[in-house]
């Protein structure tokens, strides 16, 4: 390590709050799939900022369409109209068949402005009465970090010491249809869930859960809302994963890649009843919808079809779970993904996921741990065919080392 390196990693550990562990590496400059640190060592990015950089780093389209926004008008407020919001609207109701969009910026404002709007719409459309809304989760969710959100997490990380928490949330296991219709009463609202829990370590569920879940909130009138922040826009082969389970959720949020990893950029996306509820000053945010970040995610949405990213994250996801299920390493317990939403998981005995990552690293290649035992794989959906294969060479010789 290098006295520059030492010097950026003490100085965040001396002034910055430590509610990170980060990988000892500190990066300088990003292109595509690679990101390179203040030694000037390359590194193929396999976290892609937890699915933000989906686009690649510094795509050259967004970062244009930012630049040239950036000159032209950054901020006005919701007070005035700006002449990006209404073809942002167009665009991203085009490109995921939506009615209604919320904008907003960080991912755990879609899933509040969600949770307001589908309690909303319980209270004057469902006919809920006041007070008594009920939404369902599920068991190992992530859906951020606020404290509406912490307060219904299952994680004691997440939420230990921090309440008390909001009422109003049931918890149910992922993947158990039985369980939700269970957990269903006449104030049920709604239905909040990952349609791949990735925090929780990339879990897929069962097939065809998703399909009674569909039936089962149409079944009961509540809305069935997908948190879709780090599943959609490609991550997972389709433009949305819900399209693997042949079903359309009632409220959809994104986030994260809505902006190609620029800037904060998330929305809601409803039928009309959700969103529809909402009346002039009673949902905000200063910069939510504000034309810089209108401008960055239509470029982001852009490109992502228009240089085929998504078949790409389905061909090239195939190919590297494929080749991870090819190496044959006593670490591993489980390989599982979807498109390149990948992760490998590691035997208890094989020592701690976090020892695995920093091999990787002194390989050139980033990726995190989760959960102790998880390795979340996780590239830009730019990757191609030999950057798979060079990922693959460097895993299967770091998986078939022993750090226990
Ligand atoms: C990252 C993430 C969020 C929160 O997004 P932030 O921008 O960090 O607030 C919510 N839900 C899911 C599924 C996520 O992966």
């Amino acid at each position: 390590m290098s006295s520059s390196v030492i010097d950026f990693i003490a100085t965040e550990a001396r002034f910055g709050a430590h509610n990170y562990a980060p990988i000892g590496v500190v990066l300088s400059r990003g292109e595509g799939v690679w990101v390179w640190d203040t030694d000037g060592n390359r590194y193929l990015d396999c976290l892609s900022a937890y699915s933000a950089v989906s686009q690649g780093h510094c795509h050259p389209k967004i970062l244009a369409a930012m630049v040239e926004q950036a000159h032209r008008l950054t901020l006005t407020s919701r007070a005035f109209h700006n002449d990006q919001l209404a073809l942002f609207y167009e665009e991203i109701a085009a490109l995921t068949g939506s009615h209604k969009v919320l904008p907003m910026n960080s991912g755990a404002e879609a899933v509040e402005s969600a949770i307001k709007s589908v309690r909303k719409w319980g209270y004057e459309v469902k006919g809920v009465p006041d007070g008594q809304a009920e939404i369902i989760v599920c068991a190992n969710n992530f859906h951020g970090r606020t404290l509406g959100i912490v307060g219904f997490s299952t994680d004691p990380e997440t939420h230990g010491h921090f309440g008390p928490f909001a009422p109003g949330f049931k918890i149910i296991p992922f993947g158990d249809a039985a369980a939700l219709e269970e957990a269903i009463t006449p104030n049920t609202v709604a239905f909040l869930v990952e349609p791949i829990q990735g925090e929780a370590g990339v879990i897929i569920p069962p097939a065809g859960y998703f399909t009674e879940v569909r039936e089962l909130c149409t079944a009961n009138n509540l809305m069935l809302v997908l948190d879709e922040i780090q599943t959609g826009l490609g991550r997972t082969g389709k433009l949305l994963a819900e399209q693997h389970e042949g079903i359309e959720a009632d409220v959809t949020l994104l986030g994260k890649a809505l902006s190609g990893g620029f800037y904060p950029v998330s929305a809601v996306l409803s039928n009309n009843d959700v969103l529809g509820t909402l009346r002039p000053g009673q949902h905000g945010s200063t910069f939510g919808g504000n034309p810089l970040a209108c401008a960055v995610a239509r470029a982001a949405m852009r490109v992502l079809v228009e240089e085929g990213m998504i078949e790409n994250a389905a061909r090239q996801g195939a190919r590297f779970l494929e080749g991870l299920k090819d190496i044959r390493a006593n670490t591993i317990r489980e390989v599982r993904g979807r498109g390149l939403m990948l992760a490998v998981e590691l035997h208890p005995e094989a020592g701690r996921a976090r020892r695995y990552c920093e091999a990787l690293q002194g390989k050139g290649i980033l990726a995190k741990d989760t959960h102790e035992q998880t390795i979340r794989i996780a590239p830009p959906l730019v990757i191609t065919s030999d950057q798979v294969d060079w990922a693959l060479e460097r895993l299967a010789t770091t998986l078939t080392q022993d750090f226990s």
